[in-house]
């Protein structure tokens, strides 16, 4: 089922950003967006490409009222050989139906997303970047659109997705982060909805972050909402401790996002040969390591970042320097091996890049 596509009229076609170096995130979209609407009963129905503007939608929709919404983040990547590259993309529709399932939302088919997206990919490629590091950032978005306010699943839903280029999201190379350990506020607790991209994890997040920002820190470290103790995740990103020679990661308990980001550093990090462990951590082993020299490197992964080296760890009102704020080693090889895969420029043995022109 292809996308039906209303092209904008040629002299309403927006002005792209000319300056590559000034993209920032999340500001400007492009032309088109891909909209199709679901109805129990019918399915998904009526997928189509048009011009970029406003959704029309109920007051009483329940995604406004109940929160049922979730989405996804992904990116196009134009390479130095001009081809347009995707990383896993199937991957992120997989884990969209995750967390349709849990929302109880509708699914989609993963090859039909793909194609869709595909389909506004390439009809917008004029709006891909070239220079290094930026990229076409896609966010695929599902709401529950029937307008009830009783509280139950709704029975109609919109699925979106909107594209717009982004920067490096480095400007001045990879420099590491200060964060916050959070031992107050809790981003998600096991039988919650930590594991999956909706709405309401992102709003429960904000105010530590905003009081984190406020002290100069630039991202939360979360620990598990039962014991304060284990390291879960940092904004929206999953972390990464180098303790000795061992690279540890929290499992996938429930509560933190499996990040596709995350799964590829594991099996990176596995295949160079380097012991990789997903096993729970508590803060206070952290401290420890970081006290006692053994805490080599922290570095945050996700699709935005790719590897966001720590260079400060502070807990309890202490400072803890990592790896003496500097990117560290791996950190460094891990960044470079991903965005080279990422951009067609190194061998992709394990098929994750996906070449659609
Ligand atoms: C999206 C996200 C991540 C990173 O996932 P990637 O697939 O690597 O981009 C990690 N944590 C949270 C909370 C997220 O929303």
């Amino acid at each position: 089922m292809e996308a039906e596509v209303t092209q904008v009229e040629s002299n309403q076609l927006k002005q792209k950003p000319t300056d590559e170096s000034q993209l920032g995130f999340g500001d400007i979209f492009t032309d088109h967006m891909f909209l199709a609407n679901y109805e129990d009963g019918k399915g998904w129905i009526n997928p189509r490409i048009v011009p970029y503007g406003d959704l029309s939608i109920d007051p009483a929709a329940m995604s406004i009222h109940y929160g049922q919404e979730i989405f996804e983040g992904l990116k196009a990547y134009r390479g130095k050989d001009g081809g347009i590259y995707l990383f896993r993309p199937k991957d992120n529709f997989r884990r969209f139906n995750i967390s349709a399932r849990r929302m109880c939302m509708a699914e989609l088919d993963v090859d039909q997303a793909v194609n869709w997206m595909k389909q506004l990919i390439l009809l917008e490629k004029a709006w891909i970047p070239k220079s290094e590091g930026t990229s076409l950032y896609i966010r695929p978005t599902m709401i529950a659109t029937e307008p009830h306010l009783g509280v139950r699943p709704s029975r109609t839903y919109s699925f979106f997705i909107i594209i717009g280029p982004v920067g490096a999201y480095y400007k001045e190379g990879l420099d590491p982060v200060k964060i916050y350990v959070e031992d107050f506020y809790v981003r998600a607790s096991v039988g919650g909805t930590g594991e999956v991209k909706t709405a309401g994890n992102y709003a429960a997040s904000l105010l530590a972050a905003e009081k984190a920002k406020e002290k100069g820190f630039t991202q939360v470290l979360w620990l598990d909402a039962k014991h304060l103790k284990y390291i879960e995740e940092v904004g929206t990103m999953n972390i990464f401790f180098v303790i000795g020679d061992e690279v540890i990661t929290a499992p996938l308990s429930g509560s933190i996002l499996s990040g596709i980001t995350r799964d590829s550093v594991i099996q990176i990090v596995r295949d160079w040969g380097i012991k990789v462990s997903e096993r729970s951590l508590t803060i206070d082993e952290v401290i420890n390591a970081a006290q006692d020299g053994t805490l080599k490197e922290a570095f945050g992964t996700g699709t935005a970042a790719v590897i966001s080296p720590v260079g400060q760890i502070t807990y309890k009102g202490k400072d803890h320097v990592v790896a003496g704020r500097q990117m560290g080693e791996l950190s460094q090889r891990l960044y470079d091996e991903i965005v080279g895969i990422q951009y067609g420029q190194r061998p992709d043995k394990r098929g994750w890049v996906k070449r659609i022109d």
